[in-house]
Parts: C-alpha cells; sequence; structure tokens
C-alpha cells in the first residue's frame, strides 16, 4: 500500500451464523473497535452475518464502499461453513493457492500433538494472490493482510484468544507505518439533576467546535 494510505474510517464484519443467535455474543468487534480509536481509527460501520456466501460477499463489497479499512473476524477455520477466506477471494476476483510455508506449519502443528491431520486443515493454507499470511501464535488459521484499489482487507480468525496477539503484532508493524498522528479519546461526564434538554443546550458551544470536520 502507499505510505499515503492513512485509515481515519474501518468497517468491521463479524462472521459466523453463531453469532446470529441468543447464545454468542460479537466481543471482537468491541475489542477491535478500542484498538482501532487508539489508532485514530473511527468505526464508521459494524455488521454480523452468518456463514452465508452470498450475503458475506454483499456486506464485504458495501464496506469496501464505506471505508478504507475493512476487518473481518472468522469464518477462517477449515471447516466446510468456513467461507471467509473464499469468499473474499471471490469478491476481489483473486485466485487462491496454497501457501508451502503455511502448509508445512499446519502439518507440523499436527504432528507435534501426535494427531493425524484431517485433510480439510490445508484449506487454511489456502492465500488469495498478492495477500500477506499473518502468523497466528494461537492457533492454525493464520490471518490475511490484503491490499485491493486503495482498500486494505485484514482478514482475523474469530476465536478472541488468537485475535488478540494477532492484531497486537499488527498495531507494532505494519499499523504503524500507516496510521496518523490523529488519535481519539473519549471523556465520560457524569450529570445528573438536569434535564437532557438542558444539557444539550448546554453542550451546543462544543457541538459548533467540534463539528465533524476535526473528528477522524
Ligand atoms: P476456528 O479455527 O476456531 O474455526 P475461525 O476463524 O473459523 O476459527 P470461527 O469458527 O468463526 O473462527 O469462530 C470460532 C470461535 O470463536 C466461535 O465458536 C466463538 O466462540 C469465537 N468467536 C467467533 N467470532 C467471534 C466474535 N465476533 N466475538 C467473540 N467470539 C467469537
Ligand atoms: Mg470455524
Amino acid at each position: 500500500m502507499s505510505p499515503s494510505w492513512k485509515p481515519t474510517r474501518a468497517v468491521i464484519i463479524a462472521v459466523g451464523s453463531e453469532l446470529l443467535t441468543p447464545e454468542r455474543v460479537d466481543t471482537n468487534s468491541l475489542w477491535l473497535t478500542a484498538k482501532l480509536n487508539e489508532l485514530g481509527i473511527a468505526v464508521a460501520q459494524k455488521t454480523i452475518v452468518g456463514d452465508n456466501r452470498a450475503e458475506l460477499a454483499a456486506a464485504i463489497r458495501y464496506a469496501m464502499q464505506q471505508a478504507e479499512l475493512v476487518v473481518t473476524t472468522g469464518g477462517l477455520g477449515p471447516t466446510e461453513d468456513d467461507i471467509t477466506r473464499e469468499t473474499v477471494a471471490s469478491v476481489l476476483g483473486l485466485p487462491l493457492r496454497e501457501d508451502e510455508k503455511i502448509a508445512t506449519m499446519i502439518r507440523s502443528r499436527f504432528k507435534s500433538r501426535g494427531i493425524e491431520m484431517p485433510g480439510n486443515n490445508l484449506r487454511q493454507a489456502h492465500v488469495p494472490r498478492g495477500a500477506v499470511a499473518l502468523a497466528n501464535q494461537r492457533g492454525t488459521a493464520p490471518g490475511l493482510w490484503i491490499e485491493h484499489e486503495g482498500v486494505v482487507l485484514l482478514l482475523l480468525p474469530g476465536p478472541p484468544r488468537e485475535i488478540r496477539p494477532m492484531f497486537n503484532t499488527l498495531v507494532s508493524t505494519r499499523f504503524l507505518e500507516f496510521t496518523s498522528s490523529k488519535r481519539i479519546f473519549r471523556r465520560v461526564l457524569a450529570i445528573t439533576g438536569r434535564t437532557e434538554s438542558a444539557v444539550d443546550e448546554a453542550a451546543q458551544p462544543v457541538y459548533l467546535r467540534w463539528k465533524s470536520k476535526n473528528l477522524p
């Protein structure tokens, strides 16, 4: 990506049908939002999509029109319902090829545990042309960094314990080069004994001073 790429807006897409049930909460997006804000990147939109190729493809296309950084989480695993990698490659028109280094790493991970590797694990070694694989210290599915027509697509795994070290490594490596010097800070004022409208009126000068041009 050219050094002039300074992302100020991101869209997060959480992928997984379980996140659309009452049993699971998409906590990754909250964690990612905090980390992106620390980099001066505002989250413009968040989406949750099930393990459905057509819906995920539509969400990716839309997200790429909204922001210069699109972060997905989940769906990078070895099973049939893990479709993020293939769907992104097909939306971008990029062929997938097996990355020999990742394949060897996955094979040796299984070997060191004395487990026979089911063949479908090698799907995790498939990388869209031009993508950079991001090491996963806590699992087999690597993340992917894909640059496409001014947009970066960052594909991260689903399990929170995998996503966190992977993203933290990016903060001190790839993002260091690209992010602007702007940062987003948050201050919470707790007010009691005044109506909402009176507080709103009192806050008007602040709104005027910090019109959206001052925000990332
Ligand atoms: P795996 O190799 O484990 O299959 P994956 O990248 O395919 O990794 P998913 O299968 O989508 O990830 O999710 C694995 C687990 O991670 C889920 O069961 C869930 O517990 C957790 N998870 C996934 N997405 C999220 C999310 N957005 N927020 C919190 N937890 C999540
Ligand atoms: Mg999975």
